[in-house]
C-alpha cells in the first residue's frame, strides 16, 4: 500500500456481487451508477464483485480507472465464488457430525475448511490464477473464517474434520472431547448460556475450569486456523505487489468465526469491520445476536425478558430490551461506536468502518436521521475510512449526501482529504 493512502480518509465501494439478474444488467446502466457515486463522493477503492461477465468487469474496470480509484477483487476466498467450488468432501463439519449448510443454501455462503491441504492448495492456486490476470490493484478478502455458529451451535460450530483432528491432535487438543461437550452443553439450558458467553468472548460462571479452558482452547484452534491461511496468502500477495483488505466481524462477533483482527490486521493493509448495526442477515450485528436469541429461547427453563440482558453482559454492550426492538433498530449508535472503537484499539493496520447504506426489504430499512447518528458514531470512533456496503447497486445515492454532512472536509476528488 502506498504511504499516502495511510493519509487520508479511505472511501471504498462494493459493487456487483453475484445475483440472479447480474447476467441481465446493461452495461451502460451499471457504469452510470459507478459514475453518479462518483460524482457524489471521492471513491478512492472499488471493491468489485467475483462473478462478472466479462463486459461488465471490463466496462467497470476502464470506469475506475479513469475516475482514478483503486480496482480490487472482491473475493470469497473460502467459500465459493465463480470457479471455485465447495465441494462436499472440502466443507466445515459442526459438532453434530453434519456438513455445515450455506446460509440459503448458497454457494458463497457455504464454508470450506482452512485446514483441508487440498483447500489449501485450491485457494492458493485461485487467488495466483486471478493475479496472473492482471486485471486488479488488489483483493479484498471476503469468507475469511468459519461459518457463524449463533443460530445453532450444535450444527453450525466447527471444524470436526479429519484434517483439523489431526492438526489439533499434534498440540495436544483432542477434538472428539470438544466436540462432546459441546453436544453435552447443547441439550441444558444453563448449558446453551455457557455456550453462548464463550462463543460471544463472555464469563461462562456455571462452566468448569477444565471446560471453560477447554472450549478457549477450541476457539484459539480455529483463529490460528484462520490465521494461518492468511499469512501463507498474503506472503503471496505481498510478494506480488499488490493491495490486500480484509473482511472481517464486528470485534465482539469476531471471535465466534475464528478471527482475531489484531493477529490478522498484521498480515494486510487494511481491515474492513462489518458493524452493521441494522442488518438483519450474515454478519449484521442484530442478525447474529437475534441467533443466539433463538437458539437461548427455544429451550424452555430461560427467562426470555432476561436472554438479551445475558447476551449484551457477554459482549458488554447494553442491548435494545425486546427481540422485536432489536429486529426492528438494530443496536445504537452508541454501541455502534464502542464496537469501532474497539476495532481500531485491536488492529494493527487502518480500520474501515463497514457502513450498511443498502435498501433491501426485510434485510436493512433504514432512515437519514439514523444514519446521521451512525456516521457520527463512524467519526468519534477514529476510523481510517468507511466501507460503504455492500452493493452500490442497492444503495439510493442521496444517502451519500448524508456522509458529507458528517465528513464536510472531504472533497469530491479520490484520496483528497
Ligand atoms: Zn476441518
Amino acid at each position: 500500500m502506498d504511504s499516502q493512502l495511510k493519509q487520508r480518509f479511505i472511501i471504498s465501494l462494493q459493487y456487483l456481487e453475484d445475483t440472479p439478474d447480474l447476467l441481465e444488467r446493461e452495461t451502460a446502466a451499471v457504469v452510470d451508477k459507478l459514475r453518479a457515486a462518483a460524482d457524489r463522493l471521492p471513491i478512492s477503492h472499488l471493491l468489485i464483485g467475483w462473478h462478472l461477465p466479462a463486459r461488465l468487469l471490463d466496462a467497470c474496470r476502464m470506469e475506475a480507472e479513469h475516475l482514478g480509484m483503486r480496482f480490487l477483487r472482491w473475493h470469497p476466498l473460502l467459500t465459493g465464488d465463480d470457479i471455485f467450488q465447495p465441494r462436499l468432501s472440502y466443507q466445515v463439519i459442526g459438532a453434530s457430525g453434519h456438513k455445515v449448510p450455506g446460509y440459503c443454501g448458497k454457494s458463497e455462503f457455504t464454508f470450506v475448511c482452512p485446514n483441508h491441504p487440498e483447500v489449501r492448495e485450491a485457494v492458493s492456486r485461485r487467488l495466483e490464477n486471478l493475479l496472473q490476470q492482471g486485471l486488479y490493484h488488489g483483493f479484498f478478502l471476503d469468507r475469511v473464517r468459519f461459518p457463524s455458529p449463533a443460530i445453532n451451535p450444535l450444527d453450525d460450530l466447527g471444524c470436526f474434520c479429519e484434517h483439523c483432528r489431526l492438526r489439533s491432535a499434534a498440540i495436544g487438543l483432542d477434538l472428539e472431547q470438544v466436540r462432546k461437550t459441546i453436544v453435552g452443553l447443547d441439550q441444558t439450558a444453563q448449558g446453551r448460556l455457557s455456550l453462548m458467553q464463550i462463543l460471544l468472548g463472555g464469563v461462562a460462571p456455571a462452566l468448569s475450569k477444565e471446560t471453560t479452558g477447554l472450549l478457549l482452547a477450541f476457539l484459539k484452534f480455529r483463529t490460528q486456523s484462520v490465521n494461518d491461511i492468511v499469512i501463507m496468502l498474503s506472503k503471496s500477495l505481498k510478494h506480488a505487489g499488490v493491495e490486500i483488505g480484509l473482511d472481517c466481524f464486528s470485534p465482539s462477533l469476531a471471535g465466534m468465526v475464528g478471527q482475531d483482527l489484531g493477529a490478522l490486521s498484521a498480515c494486510v493493509d487494511w481491515i474492513k469491520v462489518m458493524s452493521y448495526a441494522h442488518t438483519r442477515g450474515p454478519a449484521g450485528i442484530p442478525f447474529e445476536l437475534l441467533g443466539f436469541f433463538d437458539y437461548l429461547s427455544t429451550i424452555n427453563d430461560l427467562d426470555p425478558s432476561r436472554i438479551l440482558g445475558w447476551i449484551g453482559d457477554a459482549i458488554a454492550i447494553p442491548l435494545p430490551a425486546t427481540r422485536q426492538a432489536l429486529e426492528q433498530k438494530g443496536i445504537s449508535s452508541i454501541s455502534l461506536e464502542e464496537e469501532l472503537r474497539r476495532s481500531v484499539q485491536t488492529s494493527l493496520a487502518p480500520v474501515l468502518a463497514g457502513f450498511e447504506l443498502v435498501q433491501i426489504e426485510g434485510v436493512t430499512e433504514l432512515n437519514d436521521t439514523q444514519i446521521l447518528a451512525d456516521l457520527d458514531a463512524v467519526r468519534r470512533a477514529g476510523v481510517a475510512g468507511l466501507s460503504i456496503s455492500w452493493d452500490l447497486w442497492d444503495i439510493p445515492l442521496e444517502r451519500f449526501d448524508l456522509i458529507f454532512r458528517i465528513f464536510p472536509s472531504i472533497s469530491t476528488t479520490p484520496g483528497r482529504p
